[in-house]
């Protein structure tokens, strides 16, 4: 630990979670109370309904108590009954671990597997859908956070509904940030963040969930009850006349009342512009100064975090290190396979600036400056790809 470690960061632009907006911080300090109190049970209901709104969803999501890798599990696990084909999409990190928590509940999964750094072309789901048409779900990541793409949702999902499946979006880090249409884009299942783009707290996770997917959940014998993975149990829970399963997380709760309030003041197509906007311009100040992009074509990319290459003989740990006892700036790493080989400046939420992310451009190249004078010469890392899942 380096004495700054001592400290939180001046700056984090990570993958989030991160600072949350003075609204949030404002509505933590309501009293707590108990669940069962008629108040809290309107304030429950209240958020739910605002929730459908900014989403223009015609139903309340479902709150998982819980972050959202709770969440994309619960939805596995609710979905998938023994025997159902399905397609998961491996397009990175997330798509990888979705096809692992796919696998516990059919032992028939087809992968469509992209390399990290590019994504999938429907034409290659339409061709899988044909050799598989009893699929009953396809499954995708929206922005691969770990990669920095986004993924032509609208497209895939067109061709999955073609087909008869069901269409299941990690939309986790896209929405506030990225256009994402639920209703019009035929989603029957988006898992959201609300500690990404929409800048909240890490623990409670908005599901919204079409008739279709609900009635596959009721046939399905295994979908989990009396269960924190239970997306059934809480189906309803913004009704004031229903009793919570259990306890929700109160202070997330009103955490997000106040993600909510800033959500609608700023509205939902300023964030996501100003989200492009600031990506925009990261990724040009990082092609200006000589760094390189992962994604390997600058079209997919996504406008929540830019993910940067780095030089043979540079680790992305020690850069962000050093980074952070100089700058009290703190950066997101590679995950799984990407670890050590990818750097990330994030630029969500309350990061969403653009001198934050110009700022962060410029720590990397000092500090590149300083680990390896000569970077710019020396090839760049080829992550391994394939060889090992996570
Ligand atoms: C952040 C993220 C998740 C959830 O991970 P957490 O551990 O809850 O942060 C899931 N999917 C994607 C694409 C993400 O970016």
């Amino acid at each position: 630990m380096s004495p700054s470690d001592h400290a939180p960061p001046r700056l984090t632009l990570a993958s989030g979670p991160g600072p949350m907006p003075a609204e949030a911080l404002a509505a933590l300090s309501l009293p707590l109370v108990h669940h069962t109190d008629p108040w809290f049970q309107q304030f429950y209901a209240d958020q739910s309904q605002r929730l459908a709104r900014l989403l223009s969803v015609p139903e309340p999501p479902v709150l998982v108590q819980a972050e959202a890798v709770v969440a994309l599990e619960a939805a596995a696990a609710s979905l998938v009954a023994p025997g159902d084909r399905v397609i998961n999409i491996a397009s990175g990190h997330y798509g990888r671990f979705f096809g692992l928590w796919l696998a516990r509940h059919t032992d028939r999964v087809v992968t469509l597997s992209v390399r990290d750094d590019q994504v999938p072309d429907p034409r290659d789901l339409a061709l899988l859908l044909q050799q598989y048409p009893d699929t009953t779900l396809v499954s995708m990541v929206h922005c691969e956070t770990p990669s920095g793409t986004l993924l032509p949702i609208a497209e895939l999902a067109a061709v999955a509904r073609a087909a008869g499946a069901l269409v299941l979006v990690d939309a986790v880090a896209s929405v506030g940030g990225m256009p994402v249409s639920i209703v019009g884009d035929g989603l029957d299942v988006a898992v959201l963040g609300l500690h990404k783009c929409l800048a909240g707290p890490p623990g409670l996770t908005p599901v919204a969930i079409s008739p279709a997917a609900w009635r596959k959940m009721a046939a399905n014998p295994n979908a989990p009850r009396a269960s924190i993975l239970s997306l059934l149990d809480w189906q309803g829970a913004d009704d004031t006349a229903t009793p919570f399963p259990f306890t929700p997380s109160v202070l997330e709760v009103y955490a997000l009342s106040g993600v909510l309030t800033a959500w609608e003041a700023e509205g939902t197509a300023a964030m996501i512009a100003r989200h492009h906007r600031v990506a925009t311009s990261t990724r040009a100040a990082a092609h200006h100064a000589g760094l390189t992009l992962f994604p390997a074509d600058p079209a997919t990319c996504c406008d929540a975090v830019t993910a940067l290459r780095l030089p043979v003989g540079v680790d992305e740990r020690s850069l962000r290190a050093d980074i952070r006892a100089r700058d009290g700036l703190w950066l997101a790493g590679g995950e799984g396979i990407l670890k050590g080989a990818v750097l990330r400046i994030g630029h969500i939420g309350q990061g969403a600036v653009a001198e934050m992310a110009v700022q962060a451009v410029e720590a990397i190249v000092a500090a590149l400056d300083r680990a390896a004078p000569d970077w710019r010469s020396r090839p760049l890392q080829v992550p391994e790809q394939a060889s090992r899942q996570f």
